[in-house]
């Protein structure tokens, strides 16, 4: 099969591999991960020693010296893992938590957080949303106080991907009294004195420790501010076209995995005297299954190869987030009916999948904030 722009065959190669590995590796460990809501720390050791952790980042920090393509590959391949946290918590690392070190990090920075966490050493997590603040950043009340050396932070973050067992938090807070947007810096928060994690229980992506995390009287040094003081909307906002795109990569993966699947159960199953497939109605919702996640790879595809063309694609990521999450979700619905009872029971495939895409129109900005972005761009 010819390679999908923008993916060349260079590409291709890498996803034959890191799907075996996957499949190898990750694959037949899911269920007990997702029934014990948690996968072991070693996965971020194997992934580091395939180089999976690092494959955009530079050769000199450890990485492999590739680019946001070679990253995409991965983030689609994940969906075969077959549990949606443990695919959250390697995307949070990889996708959110160590972007913006790589991109506003110091050199020292660099060595003390990017390089062990491409070595799978240290995890890390990206704390912004608050118990009172998550569509609405610029609401963040968890406060930073100067004092000689650093800074005293108070507060509380929530919903927190890896918040558990993250080493690091690259942290949302207030650092200046004045509201709105240009009060907010990114501190790295080392978990030790004053951080405390709970761990919360969620409809789906069982397998990844979401959390809240109480910041009491934590004393972060200076040489933790990552970037420009007051400046972190521009961070927060630098690393969303990113964090969006994979999530829409995150969905075109399942729907791919999902359909599949479901081909093969509509192929297998009988009813009737013939298989499922051979009826009308399903082999039709087939059909509409695979129009949809075609439409949905072509337009996260634009969008991506707009992104590494160093376009602004603002409204094309925009509406590839919004596109796949909820179309993804509503595959897996359908997915769910096609294998009728089965479908209701944990021990298909198919109904933590329902479970795991709910997620996917609220985080990482809903439904809603992308259409009031579009309304934007679009000047409605
Ligand atoms: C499993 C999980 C993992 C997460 N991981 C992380 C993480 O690692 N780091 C992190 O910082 N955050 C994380 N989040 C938080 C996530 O980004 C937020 O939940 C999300 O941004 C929505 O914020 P909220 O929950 O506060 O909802 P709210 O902002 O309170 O919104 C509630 C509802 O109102 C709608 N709404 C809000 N404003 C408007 C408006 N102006 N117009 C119309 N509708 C509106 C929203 O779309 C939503 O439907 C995670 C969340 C979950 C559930």
């Amino acid at each position: 099969m010819p390679s999908s722009p923008p993916f060349t065959e260079e590409h291709d190669e890498l996803r034959a591999s890191v799907r075996g590995f996957i499949e190898r590796e990750l694959t037949p460990h899911a269920e007990q991960w997702e029934r014990e809501e948690w996968f072991p720390e070693e996965v971020f050791g194997k992934l580091a020693a395939q180089g999976l952790l690092g494959l955009k980042y530079p050769a000199e920090y450890g990485g492999q010296g590739g680019d946001f393509l070679h990253e995409s590959v991965m983030i689609e391949e994940l969906a075969r893992v077959g549990s949606g946290g443990a695919a959250a918590g390697i995307g949070a690392h990889i996708g959110i938590a160590t972007p913006p070190i790589w991109k506003f990090g110091d050199e020292q920075q660099k060595q003390r957080y990017l390089v062990p966490a491409i070595r799978g050493e240290r995890i890390g997590a990206l704390g912004i949303t608050e118990p009172g603040a998550g569509s609405d950043v610029a609401a963040i009340k968890t406060n930073a106080e100067r004092v000689d050396g650093g800074w005293i932070v108070n507060g509380e973050k929530t919903y927190i991907t890896n918040g558990v067992r993250a080493h690091f938090i690259v942290t949302a807070v207030k650092t200046s009294r004045e509201g709105g947007h240009h009060g907010i810096s990114f501190l790295i928060i080392d978990r030790g004195e004053g951080v405390t994690s709970s761990k919360l229980n969620k409809l789906g992506w069982h397998a990844s420790d979401t959390a809240t995390i109480a910041l009491q009287d934590v004393f972060v040094p200076e040489e933790n501010l990552l970037g420009t003081l007051n400046e972190g909307f521009a961070l927060i906002m630098a690393n969303f076209q990113w964090e969006r795109l994979a999530m829409a990569l995150g969905a075109v993966g399942a729907m791919q995995v999902a359909y599949e699947k479901t081909v093969d159960f509509a192929q297998q199953r009988s009813t009737f005297g013939r298989p499922l497939a051979g009826h009308q109605a399903i082999r039709h919702k087939l059909a509409d299954l695979a129009t949809s996640l075609h439409t949905c790879r072509c337009v996260t595809y634009d969008a991506l190869r707009r992104f590494v063309d160093g376009e602004d694609p603002l409204k094309e990521v925009t509406m590839a987030k919004l596109l796949t999450q909820r179309a993804c979700f509503e595959m897996m619905d359908d997915c769910l009916q096609i294998h009728g009872g089965a479908g209701y029971m944990s021990e298909y495939w198919v109904e933590r999948a329902a479970r795991d895409a709910r997620l996917g129109p609220i985080g990482g900005g809903s439904d809603e904030i992308m259409r009031e972005i579009l309304g934007r761009v679009l000047a409605l």
